[in-house]
């Protein structure tokens, strides 16, 4: 027996396809919300569970981890198929919709896609000194899940963006000293992060870079910093854990091999004012899509969830209408 097709298929469950799925689903659609990965989260889970968050609308500073929970909480107001550990390997057109195939070679079928993929599978941009990668794990860390283990250590966080500043300040409140190590003279980070870690006790050591990392026998670290400009001007520094934050880097081979190949700009896919791709019924939101004065934001992302969702209900069902708010005011 074939199973009904979904009205919506959002392919990713980072923060704006969770958005996605939850307001599809008030919309009383049938959606099914697709993830590779083992958790819901996208970026926000992976790579900065422990960040604060503070540029999203109702909430004065976030957690990470708690930013999601709230968005799992959402999402399970209404019975919605999530499927995890499901990494969609391509998608094609077929009557009356789309055709989803799973690296476990099932399908599932679909009226509309909406691709909420992100940039794709992520990792973090490494750090180009030899031996540091045999630390990984013994004081060396590309992610923090568990701001309390670096609690009265001393630390140096490498890197001078929005995350390693932001990182700096709140490991601070935690570890007994925190070093920020930054290749250039000025941060790149917003200027209410910047501003707070000039307030902080947080030791800048700039422009430096590290040219050695080796392990003591007592388990700490020795870091060799060296002048950006003159690197003859050496000096050591002993910490107990050196976390990278020096980015990260992008993978969209998969969706790159799928059937449907939206238009692209940029590095997203092209989409309209609906967030209608040039593939009729697909739709891209989210750190997916690019179009003239995008940020890659949650909340520029959970904007265009509702627009691509009452797009995708148009296309399958042109007589529903739109959504209306017993409160609507009338102009
Ligand atoms: C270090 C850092 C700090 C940040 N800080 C902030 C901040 O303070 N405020 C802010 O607004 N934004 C911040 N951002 C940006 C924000 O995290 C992104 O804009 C947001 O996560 C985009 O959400 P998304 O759901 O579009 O994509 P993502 O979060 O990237 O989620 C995409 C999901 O799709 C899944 N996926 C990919 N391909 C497939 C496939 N083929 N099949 C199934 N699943 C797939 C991935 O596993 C992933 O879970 C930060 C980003 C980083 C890296």
């Amino acid at each position: 027996m074939t199973q009904e097709p979904y009205d919506i298929a959002i392919i990713g469950g980072g923060p704006v396809g969770m958005f996605a799925a939850f307001y599809a689903s008030l919309r009383d659609t049938k959606v099914v919300l697709i993830e590779s990965l083992a958790m819901l989260g996208g970026q926000v889970m992976s790579l900065y569970p422990e960040k604060k968050i503070l540029d999203v609308a109702g909430f004065p500073g976030v957690k990470g981890a708690d930013f999601i929970a709230a968005l799992e909480q959402q999402l399970a107001m209404f019975p919605v198929d999530v499927k995890l550990n499901t990494t969609v390997t391509d998608v094609a057109q077929v009557t009356d919709g789309f055709q989803l195939t799973t690296q476990l070679g099932d399908t599932i079928q679909a009226k509309t896609v909406i691709i909420t993929t992100g940039k794709g599978a992520f990792e973090p941009r490494k750090m180009q000194v030899d031996g540091v990668e045999e630390l990984v794990g013994r004081g060396v860390h590309y992610f923090v899940t568990d701001k309390q283990s670096f609690k009265n250590h001393t630390i140096a966080i490498a890197g001078g963006g929005d995350s390693a500043v932001d990182m700096a300040v709140m490991l601070n409140d935690i570890a007994a000293t925190t070093h920020i190590i930054h290749r250039r003279e000025t941060f790149r980070a917003m200027e209410q992060s910047v501003n707070a870690l000039q307030a902080s006790a947080v030791i800048q050591e700039t422009p430096q870079k590290i040219v050695a990392i080796d392990r003591l026998e007592n388990g700490r670290l020795q870091l060799t910093l060296a002048h950006v400009k003159d690197t003859t001007q050496q000096h050591v520094l002993d910490v107990d854990d050196l976390i990278i934050n020096y980015g990260f880097i992008s993978e969209s081979k998969t969706i790159q091999g799928w059937t449907v190949q939206p238009a692209l700009a940029n590095h997203g896919f092209a989409v309209n004012q609906e967030m209608a791709t040039d593939i009729p019924g697909v739709f891209a939101i989210g750190d997916a899509n690019h179009y003239v004065g995008k940020t890659d934001l949650i909340a520029v992302g959970f904007g265009e969830a509702p627009s691509a969702v009452n797009a995708a209900i148009r296309y399958f069902d042109p007589h529903r209408g739109g959504p209306v708010h017993s409160s609507s005011l009338v102009f």
